[in-house]
């Protein structure tokens, strides 16, 4: 069976291949490495490889693990990418870096007055329904403007860019058009004086259409950790 550095090794060989394939840096595409459901010591066989930035999406379990891994705590940062409800708004804001979920202005001041003065801002991204599916969560692509100004202003936040999960699609081609539809979201809110910087978008099975399209934080689960229990 392959091993967690042996896998982060393949998933940084096929970002540096998209990234070289897009004319981009390597450097523009932060690999966020999506431990949901891992114990804390895949995290650590993970960051003594070299991974830096984790993603969780269900709080409890992240602050279990961030805890457990106290000692890595200067030396990691935790990013929030799952749904997040108001009442753990505190416990967010608290111990998490960076949380891509964000989907109204309510939650946002939540999060901006509730983090701890003697921390940096907390690093925030507005997640988007790009398809408009009916069961997903984020905000629709016509109120993202709105909620972008308001969510700027937060002190206690910086407001970095757009978050998608977009459906699974089959083809190269048919995978890029929401990412592009992400990304030109972004850039109408650039235009509009907003210094954003992060598209966070991309998974295992589409990082490659995703950094072809603008992608600058991959989210990456299955392709390191290997299968999830269902
Ligand atoms: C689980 C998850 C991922 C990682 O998905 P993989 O297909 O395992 O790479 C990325 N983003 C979000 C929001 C997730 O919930």
């Amino acid at each position: 069976m392959a091993t967690i550095a042996s896998r982060l090794q393949q998933v940084r060989l096929r970002i540096a291949r998209a990234c070289a394939a897009a004319g981009r840096p390597i450097e523009d595409v932060t690999l966020l490495a999506v431990s949901k459901t891992c114990s804390a010591a895949s995290v650590r066989e993970a960051h003594a490889a070299g991974q830096t930035c984790f993603g969780e999406n269900y709080v409890q379990e992240a602050l279990a693990k961030i805890e457990q891994l106290a000692e890595l705590r200067g030396a990691t940062r935790w990013h929030l990418i799952g749904p997040l409800q108001s009442n753990k708004a505190r416990l967010v804001a608290e111990h998490f870096d960076w949380v891509h979920s964000v989907a109204s202005v309510k939650l946002a001041e939540r999060l901006s007055a509730q983090r701890p003065p003697h921390l940096a801002a907390l690093q925030v991204c507005l997640q988007v329904n790009i398809g408009a599916e009916a069961s997903k969560s984020g905000l629709a692509p016509a109120d993202v403007p709105a909620v972008a100004h308001a969510v700027a202003r937060l002190p206690g936040l910086r407001l970095r860019g757009l978050m998608a999960i977009p459906e699974p699609a089959g083809d190269r081609q048919a995978q890029r058009a929401p990412h592009r539809a992400l990304r030109k979201l972004l850039q109408a809110l650039q235009r509009d004086g907003l210094a954003l910087d992060t598209l966070s978008m991309g998974m295992s099975a589409d990082l490659e259409a995703a950094i072809a399209e603008g992608a600058t934080i991959v989210r990456v689960g299955t392709a390191i950790f290997g299968a999830r229990a269902a």
